[in-house]
C-alpha cells in the first residue's frame, strides 16, 4: 500500500476525551472513530487490525478442532423467555421490536440460539462431542462505556459453545479451549494469564478469566509471578488427548492467579513473598462450564451409550477480539506511539523514502516495494512528500514493526537503513539484503 493512497486519517493533538494509552493511541493512528457513546468505526489501519486478530483465533479454533460458523445479531426474544434470561439479563440487552409487534434483542451472547440449532439437529451421543462458534459483533448497553474499545457497546467477540454427553468430556472441553486460548493469546504477543473467576449470573462450575496485565486494567488481580515464565512456545499439542490437555491447564493453574471476586488472602500467603503480585489486568477472554443450565431449561437432550435420554452437557467460551486491540496496544508501546507484535501488524514493514522525487530514491523504493510484495510481504510505503521527521513521525505512531530508510545519501554507498521499531537499533544494509532479513524474521511468525 502507498501511503499517499491509504485513508490514514493521522490526529496531531492528543484527543481529550481519551483517558488511557491505547484509546488515545487508536485515535491519533487513525484506526477508529467514535460513531456514536461505545460504538466504533474501524477505519482501514483499525480494521486490518482486528482482521488480523479475528483469522488467529480462527486458525487456533480450527486447530482445536472446533466448527466455525455464523449466527445473525439480531435474535427472537421467545428462546431468551424459554431460558428465563430475557428478564434477568437487564438494562444491558438492547431490546428492538419489528413492524409485527415481534420482540427482538441484539445478541449480547449466544447460548440460547445455539441451544436451540443443537437441539434441533443432534439427537445422539454419536454425533458428540461438538464445538461450535463464531465471532460477530454484540452488543451490551454498558452503564459506562469507556476507554475507546475496551468497553464498548457494540463490541466483537468470538464465542463458542461446547457440547458433550458427560461432564468428563465437558471437562476435557473446558481443558481444550484453556489450551488453545493460551496458544491464541501468546501467538498475538500477549502474556494472557489464567485467573480462576467467579461464575457471576450465567452460573457455573467451573470458570477461567484470561487477564493481560496492565495499569489501565479494570480488574484488580493477584498472583504467583512464577507463572510468568509459563510459555507453551511450539509444543506440538494434540487437541484430541485429554491427559495432555489436562497436564496444560495443571501446570497454568497451579500457580496461585485470581481476580480479586475470588481471591483467597489465605492461599495468596502461602505464595513465597517475593512472588507474591497485585496489579491490574484486562479481561481478554473467559472460559465456562455450566453443565446443564441450559440444555434443561430448553429441552437440548441426547441419547446416551446406554440408551438413556439426558441434557447435554455444555460450556461457552469467549475471546474479545475487538478488546484486544486495544489491550495489545497497552502492553505495547511507547511515548512515540504503538509498537506492534510482528504477528499482527497492519503491514509488516514501512518504507520511508527520505527525498521523494529524486529519481535514485523513488527508484529504490518501487524496487523494494515490489520486491517485499513479491516475497509476500506487506509494505507501507511513505511516498508523500512531506518531511523526513514527519514521514518518521508517522512511522512512529503507527507503529509497524520495520522500517526500511531510503535516501539518495545512503544509496551512493547502495545501502538503505533498516531500523526496528521496539529497539531503535537500525542496520545499514544493501536493499535486497534489507528484503531477506525481513524475509526471514516473518518467516518465524
Ligand atoms: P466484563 O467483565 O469486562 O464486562 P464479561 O465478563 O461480561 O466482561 P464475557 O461475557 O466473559 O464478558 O465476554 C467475553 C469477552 O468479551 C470478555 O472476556 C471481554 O474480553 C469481551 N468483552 C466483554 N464485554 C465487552 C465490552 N463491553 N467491550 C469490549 N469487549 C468486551
Ligand atoms: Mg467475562
Amino acid at each position: 500500500m502507498r501511503l499517499s493512497r491509504y485513508f490514514l486519517p493521522v490526529l496531531k493533538e492528543t484527543p481529550a476525551e481519551a483517558q488511557i494509552v491505547s484509546h488515545r493511541l487508536m485515535l491519533r493512528a487513525g484506526m477508529i472513530r467514535q460513531a456514536s457513546a461505545g460504538i466504533y468505526s474501524w477505519l482501514p489501519m483499525g480494521f486490518k487490525v482486528l482482521r488480523k486478530l479475528e483469522n488467529i483465533v480462527h486458525e487456533e479454533q480450527i486447530r482445536a478442532g472446533h466448527n466455525p460458523m455464523l449466527m445473525p445479531t439480531l435474535q427472537s426474544a421467545d428462546l431468551w423467555r424459554e431460558s428465563g434470561r430475557y428478564e434477568d439479563y437487564g438494562d444491558e440487552m438492547l431490546r428492538v421490536t419489528d413492524r409485527h409487534g415481534r420482540d427482538m434483542l441484539y445478541g449480547p451472547t449466544n447460548e440460547e440460539l445455539i441451544t436451540d440449532i443443537f437441539r434441533n439437529s443432534v439427537t445422539s451421543y454419536k454425533q458428540l462431542p461438538l464445538t461450535l462458534y463464531h465471532i460477530q459483533w454484540k452488543f451490551r448497553d454498558e452503564v459506562r462505556p469507556r476507554f475507546g474499545v475496551m468497553r464498548g457497546r457494540e463490541f466483537f467477540m468470538k464465542d463458542g459453545y461446547n457440547f458433550d454427553v458427560d461432564q468428563p468430556s465437558a471437562m476435557h472441553a473446558y481443558n481444550r479451549h484453556m489450551v488453545s486460548y493460551l496458544r491464541t493469546y501468546e501467538r498475538m504477543g500477549l502474556k494472557a494469564i489464567p485467573m480462576r473467576a467467579d461464575s457471576g449470573p450465567i452460573g457455573g462450575d467451573d470458570t477461567h478469566e484470561f487477564l493481560v496485565l496492565a495499569d489501565t486494567g479494570e480488574s484488580e488481580v493477584f498472583y504467583d509471578s512464577a507463572i510468568l515464565d509459563l510459555k507453551l512456545g511450539d509444543r506440538e499439542v494434540d487437541y484430541d488427548n485429554w491427559d495432555q490437555c489436562a497436564a496444560i491447564k495443571q501446570e497454568w493453574t497451579t500457580p496461585y492467579a485470581r481476580t480479586d471476586e475470588t481471591h483467597d488472602e489465605a492461599a495468596f500467603t502461602k505464595v513465597p513473598e517475593a512472588r507474591r503480585m497485585s496489579s491490574r489486568g484486562i479481561e481478554v477472554g473467559q472460559i465456562f462450564y455450566f453443565g446443564t443450565k441450559y440444555s434443561e431449561s430448553m429441552n437440548a437432550n441426547v441419547v446416551n451409550a446406554e440408551g438413556e435420554r439426558v441434557p447435554v452437557h455444555m460450556g461457552s467460551h469467549g475471546i474479545g477480539v475487538s478488546r484486544l486491540v486495544g489491550a495489545i496496544i497497552e502492553a505495547s508501546h511507547d511515548d512515540r506511539g504503538i509498537i506492534w507484535p510482528e504477528s499482527v501488524t497492519p503491514f509488516d514493514v514501512g518504507i520511508v523514502n527520505l527525498k521523494q522525487g529524486d529519481t535514485a530514491a523513488d527508484e529504490a523504493c518501487e524496487t523494494l516495494y515490489r520486491a517485499l510484495t513479491a516475497k509476500g510481504l506487506e509494505p507501507l510505503y511513505d511516498d508523500r512528500k512531506e518531511r523526513a521527521g514527519a514521514k518518521f513521525a508517522t512511522m512512529d505512531l503507527i507503529g509497524l514493526p520495520w522500517r526500511i530508510t531510503v535516501g539518495p545519501r545512503g544509496l551512493k554507498n547502495g545501502i538503505v537503513e533498516l531500523t526496528s521499531r521496539k529497539t531503535g537499533e537500525s542496520q545499514e544494509l544493501k536493499p535486497e539484503d534489507a528484503v531477506a532479513r525481513l524475509v526471514e524474521i516473518y518467516a518465524e511468525i
